[in-house]
């Protein structure tokens, strides 16, 4: 029976391989920001379409390592169709997730916050977690959730 790791390792590789929302939308009206590693050379670039308070659409163009380009591909359908509001939650859950030393979300600290942190370990996003060992690729899986962080800035801006 194959462990843990080698499921992680599995999701990791299938989203690399078949990344979801991969493509580009026309921007405007879409907000389309870029996102770059210099540590790892990787690079993101995110679309974002955003409209009454709701992504309808996501897409996703870049090239990098298979941590940055399968998070990406996480990203893009874990935020698709959320409400901003949402989509912001689940950046801070995720980055939650990724800090070293597992401090409680800030300014949350309620059961929201802790639900959406169970969803986030509950879905393909928690096969990403084992990257917190390897605190040089951190970077690599947040890339594209601060790039979508911009751009939901830019679309709340626009
Ligand atoms: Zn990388």
């Amino acid at each position: 029976m194959p462990g843990l790791e080698d499921l992680y390792r599995e999701i990791i590789l299938d989203h690399y391989r078949n990344p979801r929302n991969r493509g580009e939308l026309a921007a405007p009206p879409a907000q389309r920001v870029e996102g770059y590693n210099p540590l790892c050379g990787d690079e993101i670039v995110v679309y974002l379409l955003v409209s009454d308070g709701e992504v309808n659409d996501v897409k996703i163009t870049g090239q990098g390592c298979s941590i940055s380009q399968s998070s990406a591909s996480m990203m893009s359908a874990a935020v698709k169709g959320k409400t901003v509001d949402e989509a912001r939650a689940l950046i801070r859950a995720f980055k939650g997730m990724m800090s070293i030393h597992e401090s409680r979300l800030e300014g949350e600290g309620d059961d929201a916050a802790d639900q959406l942190l169970e969803e986030v370990k509950l879905g393909d996003l928690e096969a990403l977690q084992g990257v917190v060992k390897f605190p040089v690729r951190i970077k690599c899986a947040t890339l594209s959730w601060n790039t979508l962080a911009q751009g939901l800035d830019q679309a709340a801006s626009a």
